[in-house]
């Protein structure tokens, strides 16, 4: 143990396709995080006592004793091929101090929270859908998930599942759940990407919500360029970033 980092250990590593899984890790007691932001991780890396450390958005419950994470293997990665190879047992370095500002506390006011995610871009969502305060304050949280196949819409079942959730069923009613495949037509998914639908219109329409300055707040994770461009199609009509003591509605992360 050192100032900056705990070494934890890892519990639970669950493969949802060959190229994205999730894993658990124990957790510090000291380990404070707002749901939405990210910790830094380290590995072992190749030289002898080195550590490579990445940010990786927490997927877990601020109140979970554990923390879990969610990753795609990068071809080549220096960090993602290690920690792939990574197994229950093994340890895990997590910084002291947790990070970042896509957080429902950039936020004031607003009756319906959009959540917009592609790929691994996912996690820190499921964690702000387990915080409890979230689901009071606004009438309507949607999610959006955006994968390129139906394999990847990983924890598709957790998400569906609110509604048989002992402490989340009184609440579950205000979840509005999208589900973007692009590259194969699934049942009940939208197939274009999120950025084409967002400018048409389609996704509040599929939605049943119209987007409305004063109603929604918008929280975009995941490839750099669809947040870029769709920070660019919501701030033309109007929405603003949330800044530092100057809340908006507009909150942003990219994840690589
Ligand atoms: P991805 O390529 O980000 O695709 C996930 C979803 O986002 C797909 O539906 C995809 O649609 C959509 N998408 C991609 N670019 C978009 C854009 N500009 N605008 C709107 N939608 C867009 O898939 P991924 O599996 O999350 O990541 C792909 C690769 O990115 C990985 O294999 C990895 O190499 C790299 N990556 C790196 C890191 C890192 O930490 N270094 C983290 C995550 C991913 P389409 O099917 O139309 O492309």
């Amino acid at each position: 143990m050192t100032d900056k980092y705990t070494t934890e250990t890892i519990t639970d590593v669950h493969p949802w396709t060959d190229s994205l899984f999730s894993f658990r890790t124990t957790r510090d007691r000291g380990y404070r995080f707002v749901p939405g932001q990210f910790a830094r991780i380290g590995v072992p890396g190749a030289a002898e006592g080195s550590i490579v450390w990445r940010a990786y958005s927490i997927a877990s419950a601020a109140y979970d004793e554990h923390l879990e994470f969610f990753s795609v293997v990068v071809p080549n990665g220096q960090f993602t091929s290690r920690l792939s190879q990574l197994k229950e047992g093994d340890p895990i370095f997590v910084e002291r101090k947790s990070y970042g500002f896509l957080t429902t506390d950039r936020f004031q006011q607003g009756r319906d929270l959009w959540m917009l995610a592609t790929g691994t871009g996912l996690a820190p969502f499921l964690s702000i859908l387990h915080d409890f305060e979230t689901w009071e304050q606004y009438d309507n949280l949607i999610l959006v998930q955006s994968v390129r196949t139906q394999q990847e819409l990983a924890y598709e079942d957790l998400i569906q599942g609110f509604d048989k959730s002992e402490y989340y069923a009184e609440f579950a009613h205000k979840l509005r759940y999208v589900r973007i495949v692009t590259r194969e037509p699934v049942p009940g998914a939208l197939q274009d990407r999120v950025t084409k639908l967002l400018a048409s219109g389609v996704l509040e329409e599929n939605v049943g919500l119209k987007l409305d300055h004063d109603r929604s707040r918008i929280m975009l994770c995941g490839n750099p360029e669809m947040v870029e461009d769709s920070r660019k199609i919501l701030v033309d009509r109007g929405y603003r970033l949330s800044r530092r003591g100057e809340p908006g509605h507009l909150a942003v992360e990219n994840y690589w």
